[in-house]
């Protein structure tokens, strides 16, 4: 009895002066034709998902950083304008929460304790 014999993947790949066939075994098979795992259509698009899932959040996260950085004015003058508020309705400069913001205008201005 003869060895049968092992597909190989269908893929051609451009060798920089004509296209060669991939030379690995054809070990997934889908609609009829055989690839190897790095040519599989289905893996291969799963990465691709997998890949643009990836720069979303990544392009997401740097937009809600631009919008913040955007409106850092306003919240920086509104920060001060509520401070001074409370401050003038006898809000102590000890208060928590008069404190807390203090402190975080002190930071966006890079004025360190
Ligand atoms: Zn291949």
């Amino acid at each position: 009895m003869s060895d049968p014999i092992k597909p190989k993947c269908c893929t051609r790949i451009f060798g920089g002066y004509r296209y060669n066939s991939c030379s690995r075994a054809g070990t997934v098979e889908r609609d009829g034709k055989h690839y190897c795992r790095q040519h599989d259509p289905i893996a291969i698009s799963e990465a691709r998902e997998r890949r643009s899932a990836k720069y979303q959040l990544a392009f997401e996260e740097s937009m809600k950083i631009r919008r913040l950085h955007a409106a850092a004015p306003e919240l920086l003058e509104a920060l001060e304008q509520a401070v001074t508020s409370m401050q003038d309705s006898g809000y102590s400069d000890n208060h928590v929460t008069v404190k807390a913001a203090r402190d975080a205008i002190a930071k966006s201005k890079g004025e360190t304790k």
